[in-house]
């Protein structure tokens, strides 16, 4: 049963900061398992300590100069063909145990995400496979196998296809987080079946579905995660539900939505050492010097009064950069714009995009900046410098830069969907607001809650401030939400120890009744 003295927590990701990351999961991945060990060190929830660890590939340009490596394990992962050798290593970051997987399909892949989805495939469901033997090679039982989007889904259904006949995982109990749905796993077929994970058939899932990653782990999972509370309902809608709304709406009492958080420590205007100055809720005047370093950098007027917009987003569809664009260019070439604005887009991605973006800037180059680059020294300067950081996502399960740029005091103005609705009061609805929503995933509507923003800014600046603030002041910390994930914890734990003790129970009247007869 329970460890007396310790939770065995097996966390695994794709990317984890500051290792590797790509977008948001790297940053949670990065923080949520120090904050789970934390937080669970303080709370009397749980029976024991959490001894969470976390495991992530090897990827070729992962970074781990920072701490002292080991190699660890060597052994085989089988496939239907052939076996695939592992070298797994180990770290300790800052108290966290890390794990890292490396093997041919992770070795020579070009990055943590590629183009060629089947190869992509097949190194994730390597990784997932090689994780379990990894744990199995430590004699390290994990009670709870955390798992994340598709990339590591199959390790969930692997554990539930092998946990009856196999007593090392019997206790393994399982929570997959979605943090972004419409990522199925589409490509992963051919590599469940190398790996000798069949389709799921006669189940709740939808045919087309029973061959794909991350369904396969929403329908063994123990208990199911999304990254917002706005989210976890609305992957339940024909909009948002990928195909899959059903299946969740029939799964929904397993289903929960728990908000990400950040990392305050990391992301923090006081102590940030790339600013030109740091400064907290209580000393915002000292913001400004932020803005002209920025403007002076981008190479653009330095002028307190310009409103100075930006995005700092991967560049794909589901971020509203084309939404983005569109406005910023009606704004731009309306005669009845109040007044004129700067921006700066940060972000790489669909080409058609970055096109886009690099255009506007050949079309406006003294009030548009296209940094088509990945850069998070840059990215910290735009959250401390600009005045609004434009987010309109088509969804958005929870989102990190709006809470990143609260934090900042810079405005977020945002589409109302997902943990954008979840994260940021409008002046429409609250006295307390902290940004800017609007509805239609539209240029238009997004321009109107441009200018909205644009009049505050200019003609209010005592209101504008008192909304920076109040941004800054939210409590975005994982604390809250890494104890809403000790609850799930503890629940997966409890329902473990009823099916324990029925099972004990039907073994107890079993014999009862082989002694009466
Ligand atoms: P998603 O996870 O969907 O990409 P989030 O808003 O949850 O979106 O998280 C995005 C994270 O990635 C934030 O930390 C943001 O600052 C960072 N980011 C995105 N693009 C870039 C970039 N080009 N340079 C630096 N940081 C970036």
């Amino acid at each position: 049963m329970i460890n007396p003295s310790k939770i065995n927590v097996l966390y695994m990701a794709s990317e984890a900061d500051p290792f590797i990351k790509i977008g948001g999961l790297g940053d949670v991945a990065g923080s949520l398992p120090r904050a789970l060990r934390t937080v669970g060190a303080s709370v009397n929830l749980l029976p024991a300590d959490l001894d969470v660890r976390l495991v992530l590939p090897f990827h070729p340009g992962i970074h781990t100069d920072l701490y002292p490596l080991v190699q660890i394990a060597e052994f085989k992962v089988h496939t239907i063909r052939n076996d695939i050798s592992v070298k797994a290593y180990a770290l300790e970051a800052d108290g966290l145990p890390v794990y890292l997987i490396g093997g041919s399909p992770i070795e020579q892949a070009p990055g943590v995400y590629s183009s060629n989805l089947e190869a992509d495939g097949f190194k994730y469901v390597f990784f997932s496979q090689a994780t379990l033997n990894l744990v199995k090679e430590l004699n390290w039982k994990p009670d709870i196998l955390h798992a994340n989007d598709w990339h590591t889904a199959s390790a969930v259904y692997s554990l539930a296809l092998n946990r009856p006949m196999d007593p090392f995982f019997r206790q393994t109990t399982s929570l997959l987080t979605i943090h972004n749905l419409p990522y199925l796993g589409a490509m992963t077929s051919s590599a469940l079946e190398a790996f000798d994970l069949p389709p799921a058939e006669n189940t709740s899932l939808p045919v087309w579905a029973g061959h794909m990653a991350l369904p396969l782990g929403l329908l063994t999972a123990d208990i199911i995660v999304a990254v917002s509370k706005g989210y976890a309902k609305e992957i339940m809608t024909d909009e948002f539900g990928s195909g899959l709304q059903t299946f969740l709406k029939a799964r929904s009492n397993k289903v929960t939505g728990i908000l990400n958080g950040l990392d305050t420590g990391k992301w923090d205007p006081a102590m940030d050492d790339v600013l030109a100055a740091n400064f907290t809720a209580a000393n915002l005047q000292t913001r400004s010097a932020n803005k002209a370093f920025l403007q002076n950098e981008l190479g653009l007027e330095s002028n307190p009064i310009l409103p100075l917009l930006a995005m700092v987003t991967r560049m794909e569809p589901q971020k509203g950069v084309d939404l983005a664009v569109d406005s910023l260019r009606m704004i731009l070439q309306s005669a009845l714009s109040a007044q004129p604005l700067q921006a700066v887009f940060l972000g790489t991605g669909a080409p058609p995009l970055e096109q886009a973006v690099r255009l506007l800037e050949q079309d406006y180059p003294v009030r548009f900046r296209a940094c088509i680059t990945y850069n998070e020294k840059l990215s910290r300067q735009i959250y401390a410098g600009a005045d609004m950081l434009l987010m309109p996502s088509r969804y958005e399960p929870c989102g990190l830069s709006q809470m990143i740029a609260m934090h900042y005091g810079c405005i977020p103005i945002a589409r109302a969907t997902g943990g954008l609705s979840d994260t940021i009061q409008d002046p429409n609805d609250s006295e307390e607001s902290t940004g800017f929503l609007f509805k239609p995933a539209t240029s238009e509507a997004l321009a109107v809650a441009i200018q909205r923003a644009m009049t505050l800014f200019s003609s209010d600046p005592k209101s504008w401030q008192a909304m920076q603030i109040r941004g800054m002041q939210r409590d975005f910390s994982w604390d809250r939400s890494a104890l809403e994930y000790i609850k799930q914890y503890k629940l997966l734990l409890d329902k473990r120890t009823n099916r324990m003790m029925s099972i004990e129970n039907m073994y107890n009247g079993y014999q009862a009744k082989r002694r009466h007869l």
